[in-house]
């Protein structure tokens, strides 16, 4: 079954995505291993990957129909943010979800 598109992904989905991508988790700022994450809705961090990915929203000054959202990852060691438009995995997610 196809995956709803106005589903919020969940972080595991999101890093399924980068995954796929052959996006690694080390840092470009620190260079240290594996300490980048994708950011989650999770303030009682009891959902961990399932917990809804953080989807940022940016709009256009003068034409605030216009606009796209981002999924971010943030490094657990020196705090560099690095952003995916939610574009392309929405729809990974999207054709993943036909093959089952
Ligand atoms: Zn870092």
């Amino acid at each position: 079954m196809a995956r709803d598109r106005s589903e919020v992904p969940t972080g595991e989905e999101v890093k399924a995505f980068l995954d796929a991508k052959g996006v690694s988790s080390d840092c470009n700022a620190c260079s240290r291993k594996g300490s980048l994450s994708v950011s989650v809705n999770d303030p009682d961090g009891q959902l961990k990957g399932k917990a809804p990915a953080i989807r940022l929203i940016r709009r256009l000054h003068d034409l605030p129909h216009l606009g796209y959202g981002e999924f971010l990852q943030v490094c657990k060691n020196c705090g560099f943010i690095r952003y995916f438009r939610d574009i392309e995995v929405l729809d990974f997610l999207e054709a993943d979800g036909d093959n089952e």
